[in-house]
């Protein structure tokens, strides 16, 4: 790939054979920046992710852009790397282009860095450089850079992959964690803990059989038409790592506001419940990576709801809670019998390795 995909360029073990099947495994050699390297690059992932940047290669990608720009990073680990409803390229691209997205940026480039181990199956990487290329196709993004380095068998589990993602943010957005205001809805676009219900069904481990499949994908159009609605938009984030939970105690800490969620208004699927019960685990504290908690006045919330059920994603939209006063961070959730209790931020890792 261009320079712009930079290579180790650590020396090339001597004898390797450059005439190597590429439909085997991954050799040192891959990342040595030779002729594997190259041969890889040319083969498995220009094809995928050719654009005119990239393409151009050199050492750095090259864009005009003129306004206020959004600027991310994330790198992933998850475990296992395929999992029902996606995988960790897939995620690594949609992961990053949430972030943008919430903040109210239009992404627009990507660049990628995997760490791949020593004896992966080329096959199994070039199944994720394709999923990589269909989710920012799907987002409207492209990757202009990249890099690829080898570490020895046991060095790391598979593949990780860095992304890291660019947008522009429109005049007047301004969508902050700590804009939070006393009477906001909050709203979420659907179910809740689906990512973290599948990864935990697909390890080995736990031996769960269930048809839950992660709810990992881009949400950047979806919020397109959130932000079309309304220009009243306060808060924005997707509830990752830590789950809805963690997500609203963050937010209630920025803004320095007390939030209440109905418990009875939460969309949590049956099998969620199953796993999460089984785990011992709440689901509020399950990971989501397809999901967007929505903050925003009262009066505001029919018309957003409106457009985000329009989308294939925001289907089952809803208002699962609201900003109560804004003093005294807190997140409270309000039981089904009436009765609150304080949901804490998620303490410690209870689900390691799940992005
Ligand atoms: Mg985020």
């Amino acid at each position: 790939m261009a320079r712009a995909w930079s290579l180790l360029k650590g020396p090339a073990l001597p004898g390797i054979n450059t005439t190597v099947n590429m439909e085997d495994k991954i050799l040192l050699g891959h990342g040595s920046g030779g002729k594997l390297s190259h041969r890889l690059l040319k083969e498995i992932i220009f094809p995928y992710f050719s654009n005119p940047i990239l393409d151009k290669a050199d050492d750095a990608a090259v864009f005009d852009c003129k306004g206020r720009l959004a600027f991310t990073t994330d790198s992933f680990v998850v475990q296992p790397l395929f999992f029902p409803g996606g995988d960790i390229g897939k995620l690594a691209v949609c992961g990053t282009v949430n972030d943008l997205a919430v903040m109210g940026a239009k992404p627009l480039y990507l660049t990628a860095a995997c760490i791949v181990e020593e004896g992966f199956e080329i096959s199994l990487l070039k199944k994720l450089i394709r999923s990589m290329a269909q989710a920012a196709k799907h987002a409207g993004v492209k990757i202009v850079g990249g890099d690829l380095k080898v570490v020895e068998k046991g060095s790391c589990d598979g593949i990780f992959i860095n992304t890291t993602g660019i947008g522009l943010v429109p005049p007047g957005i301004k969508i902050s964690g700590n804009n939070a205001k006393a009477g906001d809805a909050v709203i979420i676009n659907g179910n809740i803990g689906e990512h973290g219900a599948a990864v935990m069904s697909a390890r080995n481990d736990y031996k769960l059989k269930t048809n839950i499949k992660s709810d990992c994908a881009g949400l950047n159009h979806l919020i397109c038409g959130i932000l079309k609605a309304s220009n009243k938009i306060h808060v924005m984030r997707d509830p990752t790592r830590g789950g809805v939970a963690t997500t609203l105690n963050e937010i209630a800490l920025q803004s320095k506001a007390q939030i209440q969620i109905e418990e009875d208004s939460l969309p949590i699927p049956e099998a969620v419940r199953g796993i999460c019960e089984l785990l011992g685990i709440d689901p509020l504290y399950m990971a989501n990576e397809g999901k967007v908690l929505i903050f925003c006045p009262e009066n505001e919330s029919k018309k957003v709801l409106s457009a985000m059920r329009n989308d294939p994603l925001g289907r089952n939209s809803r208002i699962i809670g609201r900003v109560v006063k804004k003093d005294n961070p807190l997140v409270l959730l309000r039981t089904a019998i009436g009765s609150t209790r304080i949901m804490d931020m998620l303490t410690g890792e209870q689900l390691p390795r799940i992005c």
